[in-house]
């Protein structure tokens, strides 16, 4: 690599083998396989997960409850044992001279063998005290080997890589130093560097790799975390624009006769959010540009109102609406709901008599006999049914429309882009309908601009009022179960109905459905044996389950034990007990869910957390419950105690590219990166005067990884 050939681009480093460097043998070069290093750009990109400073290296002595912590320590013993539910427990105790500190691991009784005593381990979580010594659960460990320096980076490892953090140090070096000559190219504009008084790429990936002090590691990891954000933030404001230019949408009419008709007939006013959402959303469609929102609220904040209230605008202007659900049961739910709240609404048609005629809404299930919905799909082609109501039936083939207006999906995160597009192309060839996409699952603003990047998003952060808040009971003893049960038979006494939602084992469908029938049966035979019973899991098939949920809606169970199949849109005002077993084993956003199942109605209504933790996460989690029932509060708790993971799953995460920033640590840059991104596509829409940047977003958010970005 001579001197005074251009700086190097990420195009050229990914052109360079990573077995040029000196010291990269097959025998790493297979390693490094393993981690999915093959070029200097893969290198380069593979950075240290932490930093060893040893001059101000943390000891057991003076951790601080609740603090991330890494340690480097000895491990004195190791243990298995055998815990609920038939996992295994493993118990691994390190110590540093000052102090003692016990590592575990559930279901890696692996861990044994790795962690000999004797063996010295760098590990790295967070530390707490539980039940009086000091605990790290599920920790990072490192075999550091050999390295000098005063800042040592530690790399992510994996046993059968067989390569030592150290290693990777050194062809980090190599790397660096062979580059030099011809130094980085830097593709963000100068005055956005100027703007956040950044460090250039070449000073960023030395920063990051061989840090002089941890300050400098700091401003290296700010710079490339922009810059992993500023792609992302690029690729999706490049294709939302793009959407809005290329594709001709439907201008709407917001102010008629029917949506008012719609509002005057509301028993109740609409929350001060839904206005907003509402207003927000008539924006947009009574723009010629078609419309993608995210309607994003809690549950029971009345999304339901306003996605109706879109469907409407749709049919008052003479286009037909369609809402599509996830599942069948919620479809039929929905079309329960939405043709309550419409009533006997009619809409304007001068070929009849009356000069109206009444608005007609179906539901297109598989439930729906054959001869129904030949009917329906033959009136569906003609204009004649107003608004339909369906799962992915909706945008099969041979379901066609006669001028599709407006379109809500709800539960995005169960549709895939695919769906979406197909849906759009039920639209007239001209123009594509106006998609509203409607979520329970609350996440945090900044993260919302990267999951759901390509969207706009109203908020329904208010509840309707007069709704009596659902109290939260943690129940710690069998004392406590006991008292619950009580609860669950003196609720039903008066009329009212629970759901007991079971042990989530998540080692297989199959394991999960036995522990739901054990549940019915124990309660079936024990302490809820005069009451009447049903069970509902993922092996039921969809008629058994409808039947079920129908005498469930119809007061003709009084409990209703099940997986977590309910978690999802499940509406029956008159349940006011919710149960839920091993409360600890689910996650933060799934035990709101499966609370919200509850508190529909006009009486007061009870969620009781059964469950004893053996982590404090656990306990955090539980405890956050009892603490909140707001969905947003939850979602930066659920964001604070595990990260990423709650909004974007590994697989996503590796293949967005996002491979140094966190949701969670960098929200801040989320926000300045999407800024940044808006002001370069909208000054430069197709990046032309922006080569660097243009190279770099193909290189690394190929087109699958960018629709995968769309999807979810
Ligand atoms: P979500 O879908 O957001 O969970 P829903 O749309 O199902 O919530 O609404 C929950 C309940 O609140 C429904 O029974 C609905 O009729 C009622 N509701 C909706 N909007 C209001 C309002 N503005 N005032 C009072 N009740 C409302
Ligand atoms: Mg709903």
């Amino acid at each position: 690599m001579p001197a005074g050939d251009p700086a190097l681009t990420f195009r050229d480093l990914a052109e360079i083998p990573v077995d040029r460097l000196r010291g990269v043998g097959e025998k790493k070069a297979q390693g490094l396989a393993i981690h999915e290093i093959e070029t200097l750009l893969d290198l380069l990109q593979h950075y240290p997960r932490r930093y060893l400073d040893r001059t101000r290296q943390a000891q057991i002595g003076e951790l601080v409850p609740g603090d991330e912590a890494t340690i480097l320590g000895e491990v004195r013993s190791a243990s298995t044992r055998q815990i609920r539910g038939r996992r295994t427990l493993t118990n691994v105790v390190i110590g540093d001279g000052t102090g003692k500190l016990s590592l575990t691991f559930f279901n890696q009784r692996w861990r044994e063998r790795q962690l000999k005593p004797g063996m010295e381990v760098l590990v790295h979580g967070k530390a707490d005290v539980y039940r009086g010594a000091w605990q790290m659960t599920s920790p990072v460990v490192d075999l550091v080997g050999n390295q000098t320096g005063r800042i040592v980076p530690v790399y992510p490892q994996s046993e059968k890589a067989g390569l030592m953090t150290s290693d990777l140090a050194n062809f980090m070096e190599e790397a660096i130093a062979r580059c030099r000559p011809r130094g980085f190219a830097d593709p963000v504009p100068e005055p956005v560097l100027d703007r956040f008084d950044f460090v250039t790429r070449e000073a960023a990936l030395l920063g990051i790799h061989a840090p002089e002090s941890l300050a400098e590691k700091d401003e290296a990891r700010r710079r490339l975390v922009f810059d992993e954000l500023l792609r992302v933030q690029l690729e999706l404001v490049r294709r939302k624009r793009r959407i809005e230019r290329e594709t001709a949408g439907l201008a709407h009419r917001v102010q008629d006769e029917l949506v008012d008709r719609f509002h005057e007939r509301l028993p109740f006013p609409l929350t001060a959010a839904q206005r907003r959402a509402i207003a927000e959303i008539d924006q947009d469609l009574a723009l010629a540009r078609p419309m993608h929102r995210l309607l994003q609220g809690d549950v029971g904040s009345g999304k339901t109102l306003v996605a109706v209230n879109s469907l409407l605008v749709a049919v008052q202007g003479g286009y037909q609406g369609a809402l599509m659900a996830p599942t069948e049961v919620l479809a039929e739910q929905h079309h329960l709901g939405v043709t309550a709240m419409l009533g006997d609404l009619s809409v304007p048609d001068p070929t009849t008599l009356m000069g109206d005629r009444p608005l007609r809404v179906e539901l297109l299930a598989n439930r729906v006999g054959a001869a129904d919905r030949r009917k329906i799909l033959a009136d569906m082609v003609t204009g004649k049914v107003d608004i339909v109501i369906g799962t992915h039936a909706l945008i099969q083939d041979k379901v066609e429309y006669a001028n599709l207006g407006v379109v809500v999906i709800d539960e995005q995160h169960r549709f895939g882009v695919e769906q979406r597009a197909a849906l759009r192309d039920k639209g007239d060839e001209a123009a594509a309908p106006d998609v509203l996409v409607m979520t329970a699952t609350p996440i945090p603003r900044t993260a919302a601009m990267t999951v759901y990047g390509d969207l706009d998003v109203s908020v329904l952060d208010e509840l309707p009022p007069g709704r009596t808040p659902i109290e939260t009971i943690w129940a710690r003893t069998d004392t406590d179960e006991d008292a619950v049960w009580a609860v669950v038979r003196d609720n039903v006494a008066e009329g009212r109905q629970a759901y007991v939602v079971c042990p989530l084992i998540d080692e297989s469908e199959a394991i999960d459905v036995r522990s739901a029938e054990d549940t019915y049966a124990a309660l079936h035979a024990g302490e809820l044996s005069d009451l009447r019973l049903g069970l509902l899991h993922g092996r039921v098939t969809p008629a058994e389950k409808e039947a079920t949920m129908s005498l469930f809606r119809a007061g003709k169970l009084d409990v209703l034990v099940a997986t977590t199949v309910i978690e999802v849109g499940v509406d029956v005002p008159n349940a006011t007990v919710m149960v839920i077993l091993d409360a600890d084993r689910f996650g933060i956003a799934q035990l709101h869910q499966l609370r919200g199942r509850v508190g529909r109605g006009a009486h007061a209504s009870r969620c009781y957390l059964v469950g004893e933790p053996t982590t404090s996460d656990g306990e955090a989690r539980l405890e956050a419950l009892v603490a909140t029932t707001d969905g947003f509060e939850l979602a930066e708790v659920d964001l604070d105690l595990r990260g990423e993971g709650t909004i974007m799953g590994e697989r996503q995460k590796g293949r967005n590219d996002l491979k140094l920033a966190s949701l969670r640590r960098d929200k801040e840059w989320v926000a300045k990166a999407r800024e940044v991104a808006i002001e370069i596509i909208d000054a430069d829409p197709e990046l032309e005067a922006h080569a660097g940047l243009a190279e770099e977003l193909e290189l690394v958010l190929g087109e699958d990884d960018a629709d995968f970005l769309m999807k979810d």
